[in-house]
């Protein structure tokens, strides 16, 4: 029987080549990879510069971001009417839209990709659009 001995040095060629390669996969979550610089990961809302035009809302093309009375707190001059939108983020499809449409850079895709949860609470109201998951003691944070 002819042994096909080249085939076989070749494979383990690759085998070789690829034992003495850095890995490329890191021990996630404990490691993470940075994301790239355009990266739009979960909306983040800044309260003190909205001032509650809907533009966001109405260029949302599948009704995730949507407008709700809401008291921050403190003055908000700039939003007298105190509307400010609220992410259903389990239907948000990180298109960027929003973000976009909003004259005041106020909404704004952030870096952070770790929204799952044990609990079903997708519904981002401004106060919790204001803060990251971290703030909010939701995922691999708790
Ligand atoms: S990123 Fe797109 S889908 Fe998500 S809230 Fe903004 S406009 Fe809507
Ligand atoms: S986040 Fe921007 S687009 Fe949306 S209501 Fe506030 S200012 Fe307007």
């Amino acid at each position: 029987m002819k042994v096909p001995i080249a085939p076989i040095l070749q494979g383990m060629g690759v085998t070789l080549s690829n034992f003495v390669k850095k890995p490329v996969t890191v021990a996630y979550p404990e490691q993470k990879q940075p994301v790239a610089d355009r990266f739009r990961g979960r909306i983040y809302l800044k309260l003190e510069t909205c001032i509650g035009c809907t533009l966001c809302a109405q260029a949302c093309p599948n009704g995730s971001c949507y407008m709700v009375d809401y008291d921050p707190g403190f003055e908000t001059p700039q939003n007298k009417r105190q509307k400010f939108p609220a992410v259903e983020i389990s239907k948000c499809m990180y298109c960027s839209l929003c973000e976009e449409a909003c004259p005041t850079d106020s909404i704004r895709m952030g870096k952070e990709y770790e929204t799952g949860a044990y609990v079903r609470d997708f519904d981002y109201k401004p106060d919790r659009l204001s803060q990251n998951e971290a703030a909010l003691g939701r995922g691999p944070y708790k």
